[in-house]
């Protein structure tokens, strides 16, 4: 029975054969007695596999790497990684897998990759693994990004090992099973450049081409292309994170894709009061990667990705300077339309709205949550219901109640669009204290909490009853929130 649920999908190993130079076949440490989590039965049922088997001793083996199936070769990836500020030449896979690809119902090919899968030939210092609470904020904060409509990697289950992990103390281990576009990285490009074997930077770059943007094959100049569609992507990417007040927290080349999917959940967080300096990365002392700076990394990020590229563009590298610099010249108007864009919708005004009137209001808006402190996904909530008559939830929250009623007069003259505003202001995010309420139950065994979670954000935008207290702001005890990077 297992075998056949298997056998519906056919695993591949491109990356492992056509990029054999970045790819180490690997093996999965043994999971002493894996016990499934979370399952995401949706995804598994899109990637054509049987939740059901997923479910079974074997299913469960393959969710933790200790069953290998048919076609699957897993591997370590290698790729380097400025990682705050500072240049690593050999980073890779330390405790990740990737097992191989899959195409899901729509024809697409995705990777499926296992991370706490135990220490790899990449794993200097470290022990490989990974324990179940960060597993699990991966797993609720991807999937909540992915209801958000923002490119993410996918989560498709969680598995305790069964095996204590030392951190600070002792942890329950487990694994995460995460599926992507891929897996490539600025990272993966940096290594390839960095080994001096041209033939290999232009076969990742092709691969990339071929698995991402297959339009720029065709182009004048296809590496030229492939930087334009990375910068475009991760313009728009980084804009709706900033939409959303979310902080990746450690936006590292080597946590930066090429597919422009958000990648590697690691000290991330949404921000509650509105704050630009908002960091919650225990190890970010400087605030580099602080939420006001992430559009700014990343385009200094997208820096050392024309590096890499350069000898791709042109063959005299002194005249790929030129065009790349004008490419990554786009990065910043390209944001700033989808993020003013964002923010018009987020307050009800359609692209049709008089723009200068409209990107005042904006502009207003900013300096009230300024003003603060206001909590940033409840404040667009609640101005949906003053959109429709209501003004009393979002006055109570503001400080400056003229300041506010002589910006709502010049709003709502504009005649805003509630419905168009709940559709794109979240009711329901991650926030801070329901996902550690969340992780602390279920690294004490009571799933219930995340379950609720990850019903709540997973259809963000439909407001439901009984699910109130999702949509409130932090308890005023909640304090400053701080993620660990040893995760
Ligand atoms: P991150 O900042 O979490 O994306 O990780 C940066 C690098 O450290 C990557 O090369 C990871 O594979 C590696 N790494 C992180 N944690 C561990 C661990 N516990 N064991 C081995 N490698 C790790
Ligand atoms: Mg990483």
């Amino acid at each position: 029975m297992t075998a056949a649920a298997e056998s519906t999908v056919t695993f591949d190993g491109r990356f492992a054969r056509e990029l054999s130079e970045l790819a180490v076949p690997w093996q999965a440490e043994e999971a002493p007695s894996p016990e499934l989590l979370v399952l995401n039965d949706r995804l598994a049922r899109d990637l054509g596999l049987d939740p059901g088997y997923l479910r079974s001793p074997e299913g469960v083996r393959l969710l933790v790497g200790n069953h290998v199936p048919a076609g699957a070769t897993p591997v370590a990836q290698a790729y380097a990684g400025h990682q705050f500020g500072g240049y690593s030449p050999l980073l890779g896979d330390g405790r990740a897998l990737l097992l191989g690809e899959v195409t899901d119902k729509g024809g697409r090919l995705l990777d499926l990759h296992l991370k706490g899968s135990g220490r790899t030939p990449f794993a200097r210092a470290g022990d490989g693994r990974a324990v179940v609470g960060p597993m699990l904020r991966e797993y609720v904060v991807s999937e909540a990004m992915h209801a958000l409509h923002i490119p993410t990697t996918r989560s498709l289950a969680v598995v305790a090992t069964g095996r204590q992990v030392r951190r600070d103390g002792v942890l329950p281990g487990a694994v995460l099973a995460r599926v992507a576009g891929s897996h490539l990285r600025v990272g993966s490009l940096q290594y390839a450049r960095a080994t001096e074997n041209f033939e290999l930077l232009k076969r990742l770059a092709d691969f990339a081409i071929g698995r991402h943007y297959p339009h720029a094959a065709g182009a004048p100049n296809p590496y030229l292309e492939l930087f334009a569609s990375v910068v475009s992507a991760q313009a728009d990417l980084v804009a709706r994170w900033m939409l959303v007040g979310f902080v990746h927290g450690v936006m590292n080349t080597d946590n930066m894709t090429i597919s422009g999917e958000t990648i590697d959940y690691g000290p991330c967080a949404f921000m509650d009061a509105f704050n630009p300096a908002a960091v919650y990365s225990s190890i970010d002392v400087s605030g580099r990667y602080a939420y006001a700076n992430q559009p700014v990394l990343a385009e200094w990020n997208l820096a050392r990705l024309a590096e890499a590229m350069l000898p791709l563009i042109d063959g005299d590298q002194e005249k790929a300077v030129a065009p790349a610099v004008e490419v990554l010249g786009g990065f910043r108007g390209q944001y700033s339309q989808a993020w003013s864009g964002g923010m018009k919708a987020k307050l009800g005004l359609s692209g049709d709205a008089d723009s200068d009137a409209a990107s005042a209001l904006v502009d207003g808006a900013i300096a009230i949550l300024k003003d603060g402190p206001v909590d940033y996904t409840l404040f667009f909530r609640n101005l949906g219901k003053a959109a429709r008559g209501d003004l009393r939830p979002v006055r109570g929250m503001v400080r400056d109640l003229a300041a506010f009623d002589a910006w709502a007069e010049r709003w709502q003259a504009l005649g805003p669009d509630a419905e168009l505003m709940d559709s794109v202001n979240p009711a329901y995010v991650p926030r801070n204290h329901l996902v550690e309420e969340a992780l602390s139950a279920a690294t004490d065994g009571n799933l219930a909490p995340l379950q609720q979670l990850l019903e709540a954000v997973g259809s963000p935008f439909a407001e439901r009853p009984g699910l109130e207290r999702y949509a409130e702001g932090a308890p005023e005890d909640f304090g400053t929130y701080m993620t660990f990077c040893g995760t």
